[in-house]
Parts: C-alpha cells; sequence; structure tokens
C-alpha cells in the first residue's frame, strides 16, 4: 500500500513530466525548431526525467518510508501491550527518522521498566497483604479459641479459666503491637510520617532509650549497658523517631540474647558523622539471614519470634527510619556469640 509520501511523490513526477513536456513543445514551437531531432531530444529529456525520478523514489524509500514504516510497526506491536521489539536505529541514514527512532526506543525502555516495577510492586503488595492476614489471623483465631472454650463450659473451671484469659490477654496485646508496627511502616511507606529534623543530644537519647528499656531487661535477665563517656554529642536527625529506631534495635539485642548475658550501645566518633552500635551477646545471626533481617515480616526463628511478641517489623521500621536519615544499618553477627547493629549520624 503507498503512503502519503510514495503519492505525493508520482504525484510530483507526473506533474513535473507533463509541465516539462509543455515547456519544451512551446521552447520547440516558438524557436520554429522542427527537426526529426526533435522526437529523440523528447524522449531523451523525459527519459532522463524518469531516471532521476525513479533515483529519487528509491533515496526516499530507502532512506524515509521503510525506515518509517519499521518504526509504525513496532509502535503497532505496543498496541497490545509492551513489546521487547525495538528499531534499529543504526541503519537509518536519515537523521531525523533515526532521532525518532532512538527517542522512541528511549520512551520504549522506559515503559518496559515502568511497568516491570509496577508488576514488581503489585507482587510485594500482594505478597504483603497475605503476610499481614495470617500475622493478624493466628492471635485473632487464638482469642476466639479460648473465648469459645471458656463459653462451652470452662468458664465454670477454676484452674483453666485464669489460664484461658491470661492468654487471651497476650494475643491481644500481641495484636496491639502488630498493628501498630503496621500502622508506622505504612506511614513510612506512604510518606505520611513527617519527621522532624533539628539538632539534639544523641547521648541523652541513648541514656533516655536504655532507662525505658530497664525492666524488660530485668525480665530477659540482661545487662544494659554504655561503653563510651562523653555527656554530649549534638546530632542532627528526628530525635523521636531515631529513638525508636535504637529501642527497636535494643529490643533485639534483649529479645535474641541469652539469660546472664548484656547489651552494649557504642558510640564511636569520626570527623562528620558518630557511629552507634547495638552490640549484644546473644544467639547471633547465620550469614545467609543478615541481608534478609530488614524485610517486612522476615524472622530467622519464626517460633522464637512469636515468643518473644516479635511483629516481624521492627526491622523493616528501623531500616526506613534510617534510610529517611541518609543512612543503612550494618550488621557483624558470629552464630551463637552475639551481634552488633550499628549506623551512622551526621553531627
Ligand atoms: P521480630 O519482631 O521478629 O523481632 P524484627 O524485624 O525486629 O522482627 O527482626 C527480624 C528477625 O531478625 C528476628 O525475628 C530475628 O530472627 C532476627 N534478629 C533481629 N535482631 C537480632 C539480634 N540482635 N540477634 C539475633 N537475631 C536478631
Amino acid at each position: 500500500m503507498k503512503g502519503p509520501i510514495e503519492k505525493t511523490l508520482r504525484t510530483s513526477a507526473f506533474l513535473l513530466l507533463t509541465f516539462s513536456f509543455i515547456i519544451i513543445g512551446i521552447i520547440l514551437n516558438v524557436f520554429g525548431i522542427h527537426s526529426q531531432v526533435v522526437p529523440i531530444l523528447l524522449f531523451a529529456w523525459i527519459a532522463a526525467n524518469m531516471v532521476v525520478l525513479l533515483l529519487i523514489r528509491f533515496i526516499i524509500r530507502k532512506g524515509i518510508t521503510i525506515p518509517l514504516r519499521e518504526v509504525i510497526e513496532i509502535m503497532n506491536s505496543f498496541v497490545g501491550g509492551i513489546s521487547s521489539a525495538r528499531v534499529n536505529s543504526s541503519q537509518v541514514s536519515s537523521h531525523e527518522i533515526k532521532e525518532l527512532s532512538e527517542a522512541f526506543n528511549g520512551l520504549a525502555e522506559k515503559s518496559s521498566k515502568d511497568i516491570s516495577e509496577l508488576k514488581k510492586l503489585e507482587q510485594v503488595r500482594s505478597q504483603f497483604l497475605g503476610n499481614v492476614s495470617h500475622e493478624l489471623r493466628t492471635p485473632i483465631f487464638s482469642i476466639q479459641g479460648y473465648l469459645e472454650t471458656l463459653l462451652d463450659g470452662a468458664l465454670d473451671d477454676s484452674t483453666v479459666r485464669r489460664k484461658f484469659i491470661v492468654r487471651s490477654h497476650a494475643n491481644a496485646v500481641r495484636l496491639n503491637l502488630l498493628l501498630s508496627d503496621l500502622i508506622d511502616i505504612s506511614k513510612i511507606e506512604s510518606g505520611e510520617m513527617r519527621m522532624s529534623y533539628r539538632y539534639f543530644n544523641v547521648v541523652e537519647m541513648i541514656q533516655d532509650v536504655l532507662h525505658s528499656l530497664e525492666y524488660q531487661a530485668q525480665q530477659y535477665k540482661v545487662e544494659l549497658k554504655t561503653s563510651f563517656d562523653q555527656d554530649e554529642v549534638s546530632v542532627y536527625g528526628d530525635k523521636e523517631r531515631l529513638s525508636q529506631a535504637l529501642t527497636n534495635l535494643v529490643e533485639n539485642a534483649m529479645k535474641y540474647n541469652k539469660p546472664g548475658g548484656s547489651v552494649s550501645v557504642e558510640l564511636e566518633m569520626n570527623t562528620s558523622v558518630v557511629k552507634i552500635s547495638v552490640r549484644d551477646t546473644g544467639i547471633g545471626i547465620a550469614e545467609e539471614h543478615k541481608d534478609r533481617i530488614f524485610e517486612r515480616f522476615y524472622r530467622v526463628d519464626k517460633d522464637r519470634s512469636r515468643a518473644v511478641g516479635g511483629t516481624g517489623l521492627g526491622l523493616a521500621i528501623v531500616k526506613h527510619i534510617l534510610e529517611a536519615h541518609q543512612t543503612t544499618p550494618i550488621v557483624e553477627s558470629i552464630q551463637g556469640e552475639g551481634t552488633t547493629i550499628s549506623f551512622s549520624l551526621k553531627i
């Protein structure tokens, strides 16, 4: 099928030939040239015109029409969805069509990337929803089970009554923890959680966190200590959120510790940053889990995490908070000996 370019070319050729034919006829008539060579000259003139036109047609077809058709064909292949087809611009001689092909290839590449990113996000989202439902279902089912047993008669049995109520309460507490972690993570990820940055004394923050966890430390039979002698180190960040991150790290260091173990918060000053480390003498983390513990709901030992009231979201929240401060947590651990998680803050 002829496109508009070829149709225009054909019309121009026809007009040019007719026009030149008339002009030559007029010239010959005006000068009174009536010889036998006239038809030959005329024929030669028309033939030369035809050759030139064919040549122009060939150049236009090769340089414009064919590459344009290829671009259109590949564009059409995108109508049914993103395809991997690209225009081979290296063989295109027309500068403009080369630019058009490259622009189209760039657009196609970006769209493919965006689509696969969206697909990945969708997968992560549905995986997250699945995890959330599973996490919520476990304590809800437990509470439902205990309450049903109580209603079915256990309420009159003084030996199990209290036990079932205590267990229901523990599950309700777990639900509450899970929901507040979920709210935090969704606020952070949707950008709804506003950070309020300013300079504050990080030594004071560490001491406040350790003080607030003293009672829990006693329950876990773990000693909480600091190993620095500064009274004041000014850092730049959101004090409340960093305090939440440090609390999560120290809580984990206690939860995954051994009775009689210790948790120590350390400070290391550099020229522009201060490194804060939470070191424990706990169970440690095997190499293959180190990079994954910051993923939502990732637990090395599910039963132990649940037994200590873990939601599986604590470190994901820590990572988000630290990333908002342009820093990332670093994990060093020896299985059976302990773990150190550290991060740096601008001073
Ligand atoms: P959880 O609520 O289960 O503690 P986190 O996101 O806080 O969830 O931690 C993820 C997992 O990383 C934990 O389940 C645990 O297996 C592991 N973990 C975190 N901190 C430590 C630590 N200090 N020592 C050993 N394991 C840890």
